[in-house]
């Protein structure tokens, strides 16, 4: 199979997984996109999936069902226009011959899910279509959810195996990961790591997908309970509370930071 990001709006990518000439797409915003990416790839449309209910995600779900007449799959508790399967916490979806689970990923939007597809029998590394709860480096702002539940979600997704690419929906990469070196000056893996997703930038590529393994190592997001992260937390706040009191510090340090 063969994952392809297609670049929409500012900063959405709009993911098609494509095996021989059939595709699925995540998160069409933009039915245009899509289809001439269809059209010059010569790809017959199988599957709509769908994270959660923001337009930049289902704004083009309409069009391509009524053009393609593919199926859609889309959050259980999401209200959303459109002939969608819904679907919710340990339900699977099986396009392009292939089996996805599914998570509640709530946070970002009350009713997120998101699309775990584990390691193929052809030896392709697990891959996770995660819409805006995990980004390269952060994490979605909290519209709906609570900070408990970003948290849970996210450490749900960390717990998938390192190998995991993670196809985020924006290209918030670069802007991350200042915030992530402010909050964890001397991490090396993620200075290395800046200065890949830099190379990439300057050659116009995507720095997606990442891994969950390098996630772990770089993102602050999935790293709120190390030492590293509490010590630069207590720099802005006297005390810490829980987990999910001191996740939200991150979060709403993050929402500042310019
Ligand atoms: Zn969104
Ligand atoms: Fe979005």
């Amino acid at each position: 199979m063969n994952l392809i990001a297609l670049p929409a709006f500012e900063d959405n990518y709009l993911w098609l997984l494509t095996h021989q000439q059939r595709a699925i797409v995540v998160d069409p915003g933009d039915a245009t996109v899509v289809n001439q990416a269809l059209s010059r790839l010569n790809l017959r449309l199988e599957a709509i999936l769908i994270t959660h209910h923001h337009p930049d995600h289902t704004g083009g779900l309409m069009a391509l069902q009524k053009q393609h007449g593919c199926p859609a799959y889309g959050p259980q508790r999401e209200a959303i226009e459109g002939q969608l399967r819904r679907l919710e916490q340990g339900e699977e979806v099986t396009v392009l011959g292939h089996t996805f689970e599914v998570f509640d990923v709530p946070g970002h939007t009350a009713g997120h899910i998101a699309y775990f597809l584990p390691a193929t029998t052809a030896g392709e590394s697990p891959l996770l279509f995660c819409g805006d709860t995990l980004f390269s480096g952060g994490c979605g702002r909290l519209f709906e959810g609570t900070a408990a539940q970003m948290l849970a979600s996210l450490d749900k997704l960390a717990t998938l195996p390192d190998a995991t690419r993670v196809a985020c929906a924006h290209e918030y990469t670069l802007s991350n990961l200042r915030f992530a070196k402010a909050v964890e000056p001397d991490n090396l893996a993620l200075q290395r790591y800046i200065e890949h997703c830099q190379a990439l930038r300057s050659a116009g590529q995507p720095t997606l997908p990442s891994t969950i393994g390098v996630e772990r190592q770089i993102n602050p997001f999935l790293r709120s309970r190390e030492s590293s992260v509490r010590r630069s937390l207590l720099s802005i706040a006297p005390s810490l509370g829980d987990d999910a009191n001191a996740f939200a510090l991150l979060r709403e340090w993050k929402n500042r930071f310019k």
